[in-house]
């Protein structure tokens, strides 16, 4: 007998949890700063999650992924436009690695820490999938329907990037003492992050084109993912796949934005294991079977299976 569906109460234990967290975040972070913002920041980015997530959980499967469009826009339209663009706020990777090297600006080193390493032992990707905002402008492209990955190895360039923006900025900052002279919203900084972010989205937009993938500049481009995937390895969450549900249609892996062989890791009653998923849970709402869902627990990931553009899979 399957196994009674979770009350409206209990699909809003998730939702709850993510508020919690990210309002005790800025709860300690106000007590240890003695300033406010950041519990107004936390608070905000919490209370737009839950709301996404708690649409997730309530709306009819085919229009959860609205709940995840939500946040989307709600926490990367929010980090953009009001940090970055209207409080100076750069939260581009370029400025992390300057601000390692200078000494000064906490709040990228802080939003780096929550959401893209020790945030990701616990959530994995969910940053990619739910509050990128530069995968907030690319979901609006028509290329939804993945044709595969490239069969060439072209995730190298992933970390020739952020090797690049590091080594850029230890340039930058030995030749030019550019720590000093672009935080706390001088001229320059902002028109780094301006231009930054333009070029990154041109270069987005111009290989979801090509390529007819609208996720083409996470898979093959963005450095973000280099320190992403090495922790998300260890995710607590990650999706799992009952196969006595499961009809193996296929219509999961046909589907999934990444092009995960999530059928690969069911068979074997393992987690998706790849740290190319990014918990945006489209596996879920195709499934007809209801055989998925997003589950805690501990195992070690970086076992890649994906879907190769014309062929069936291999390890990446
Ligand atoms: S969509 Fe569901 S039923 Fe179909 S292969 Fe995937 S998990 Fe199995
Ligand atoms: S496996 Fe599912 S949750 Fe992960 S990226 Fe693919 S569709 Fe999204």
């Amino acid at each position: 007998m399957s196994p009674a569906p979770p009350s409206p109460s209990g699909k809003l234990v998730v939702p709850g949890v993510a508020a919690a967290f990210f309002w005790g975040l800025g709860l300690l972070a106000w007590r240890a700063s003695g300033f406010v913002q950041p519990l107004v920041l936390f608070g905000y980015l919490g209370t737009v999650l839950a709301i996404g997530l708690g649409l997730y959980a309530l709306l009819p499967r085919k229009k959860r992924q609205w709940g995840r469009r939500f946040t989307l826009v709600g926490v990367g339209g929010f980090l953009l436009v009001f940090l970055g663009i209207m409080q100076s706020e750069n939260l581009q990777i370029e400025w992390l690695f300057l601000a390692l090297l200078s000494g000064l600006g906490a709040g990228v080193v802080t939003h780096y820490l929550v959401a893209k390493v020790v945030g990701p032992l616990l959530f994995g990707r969910l940053w990619c999938g739910w509050a990128c905002w530069t995968l907030m402008v690319l979901d609006l492209l028509p290329f939804r329907r993945s044709p595969g990955r490239d069969p060439g190895r072209w995730e190298w360039l992933r970390v020739a990037h952020f090797a690049a923006s590091a080594l850029l900025m230890v340039v930058l900052w030995a030749a030019f003492s550019y720590g000093d002279r672009l935080f706390y919203g001088s001229p320059t900084g902002l028109a780094w992050m301006v231009a930054g972010n333009a070029l990154y989205y041109a270069v987005a937009v111009g290989m979801a084109l090509a390529l007819r993938d609208n996720r083409a500049f996470c898979k093959y481009v963005c450095p973000v993912t280099v320190p992403l995937k090495a922790t998300a390895r260890f995710s607590l969450l990650k999706v799992r796949g009952d196969m006595s549900r499961c009809n193996e249609c296929e219509a999961c892996v046909k589907m999934c934005p990444m092009d995960i062989d999530i059928l690969s890791y069911i068979r074997e009653g393992r987690r998706v294991l790849s740290t190319e998923c990014m918990l945006c849970q489209t596996c879920l709402t195709v499934c007809a079977r209801d055989a998925l869902k997003v589950s805690l627990g501990f195992d070690i990931g970086g076992d890649e299976r994906v879907r190769v553009a014309g062929a069936g899979e291999r390890a990446a």
